[in-house]
């Protein structure tokens, strides 16, 4: 490795952030992660902390997964590399597929097709959409719907079904015919609503009268995140996502499972569409997928809509669309081993009980401390505090306050993410009750700092 000096030098000069203004690079020098085992990760500086982000809500297994280690050095030996296009395959990735049919079937999700990542797996889905209703015969069906404060990918359609303007304002004009309804965000909506129940149904009344307005015969998908990540951890009512599903149903919409965070046990259940009793057309998979250690990702079908693709007789089926990396033979090999490890090591039973104890944890600060707004959570190990200037006002904390928390809390033993005025936690689902612990005390001495 490079010594200390030549690494920070040369990561301001010749090195751009994602999600990072360059000049704020320049400021404010990045943590230089070097190192990792088990749910910490180590420094440059040698500090070692809890990674209470897990990577980037990908790292569900921790950093010292054998199995999925070993099956990447392993095929790397045999078969690095070949594609999946038209007229080859390859042995890994054909047991991978049914290794996922297998973890899908209860959402009614038969067929996989695969991607480099996240943002692949929605663009891939909103395409794969659009197609279904050609082949149909309603070649009108064009428009996408999505919630507002939603996130999925950076590419043009994801960025366009995007429900944050930061993701979305510098790279306008985004796709047309997207459009977008109010999120079921108890804390902050449009109709000042406080019950989560009623604002479902509220949400669900603005969705139907989105689709009255737009022409549901113009619509083809509706794609949502079982539970709102990047947007700030908003899990909601019971009665949203079964309501939306219906809702499309109805209308001859198809809905998308965006479930790049939520899939592989992240939320105390096996996917995000079980968690809510909702089987979609297709689910958006990546991230934890491959732990992390290696870009890959999967789109699962509905067996109802692989029907229309695999019994066309129009000509229209043909998929002209797919990666250089789509079904990576390494990237399967990780991702068989990994699926492998979360099932054996049952994750979601621990996911859902250090859940609830982070969530009450997170709770129990905001008792103590007047910047937190809210607290959300309770559904596996995704937690959001939202920090306010003013509980009465709502009003948003000054920048500085959330990247102070942010400093301390690294200095006292754990690794939090900043997403505006939110903090995020999505920690490996294998970490420990003493390892929440550390997180806990490492937030509360951040908050003591202000
Ligand atoms: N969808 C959701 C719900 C996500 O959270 C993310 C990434 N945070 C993406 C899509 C995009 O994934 P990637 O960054 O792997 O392209």
């Amino acid at each position: 490795m490079k010594d200390e000096n030549f690494l920070k030098a040369n990561n301001a000069r010749s090195l751009w952030h994602p999600m990072t203004a360059p000049s704020d690079s320049l400021k404010n020098a990045p943590t230089i992660v070097t190192g990792a085992q088990g749910v910490r990760i180590t420094d440059l500086d040698g500090h070692e902390v809890v990674d209470a982000v897990g990577g980037l809500w990908n790292v569900n297994l921790g950093y010292s997964c054998q199995p999925v280690k070993e099956a990447i050095t392993g095929q790397l030996d045999r078969l690095p590399y070949y594609s999946i296009f038209r007229g080859t395959s390859n042995d890994c990735v054909i047991e991978l597929a049914e290794e996922l049919r297998t973890f899908f079937e209860p959402d009614g999700l038969t067929r996989a097709f695969f991607t480099s990542g996240g943002s692949d797996s929605v663009e891939t889905a909103l395409r794969l959409a659009r197609q279904y209703h050609k082949i149909r015969g309603e070649a009108g069906r064009v428009k996408y719907l999505s919630l507002k404060k939603g996130y999925h990918g950076t590419h043009f359609g994801g960025a366009s079904v995007n429900g944050n303007a930061n993701f979305r304002t510098a790279y306008e004009p985004l796709l047309p015919g997207c459009h977008h309804i109010p999120a079921p965000y108890t804390y902050r909506n449009p109709f000042n609503e406080t019950d989560p129940a009623r604002l479902a149904q509220l949400c669900l009344a603005a969705l139907e009268d989105e689709i009255a307005f737009q022409g549901a015969a113009t619509i083809a998908a509706f794609i949502m995140e079982p539970i709102l990540g990047a947007g700030g951890v908003i899990p909601p009512h019971p009665s949203f996502m079964p309501g939306v599903e219906s809702i499309c149903r109805k209308h001859g919409i198809l809905l998308i499972a965006d479930e790049v965070i939520t899939a592989f046990g992240r939320t105390g259940a096996w996917t995000g569409s079980r968690l809510w009793g909702v089987k979609p057309d297709f689910a958006c998979t990546a991230k934890a997928i491959t732990n992390g250690y290696f870009p890959f990702g999967a789109v699962m079908i509905a067996e109802s809509v692989a029907q229309v693709f695999e019994s066309d007789a129009t000509g229209k089926a043909a998929i002209g669309h797919g990666y250089t990396y789509s079904g990576h033979p390494v990237g399967a090999a990780a991702a068989l081993a990994c699926l492998a490890e979360t099932k054996r090591l049952n994750v979601v039973e621990n996911a859902a009980a250090r859940g609830t104890q982070l969530y009450e944890g997170a709770k129990a600060l905001m008792a103590k401390h007047d910047i937190i707004g809210d607290v959300r959570g309770g559904h596996g190990l995704m937690t959001a505090i939202e920090l306010v200037a003013d509980r009465a006002t709502k009003s948003a904390p000054d920048k500085a306050i959330p990247a102070r928390v942010q400093e301390v809390a690294y200095r006292s033993g754990a690794m939090i993410r900043i997403s505006g005025p939110n903090i995020i936690l999505s920690p490996p689902l294998i970490l420990t009750a003493a390892d929440v612990d550390v997180i806990l005390s490492a937030l509360d001495a951040g908050f003591l700092a202000l």
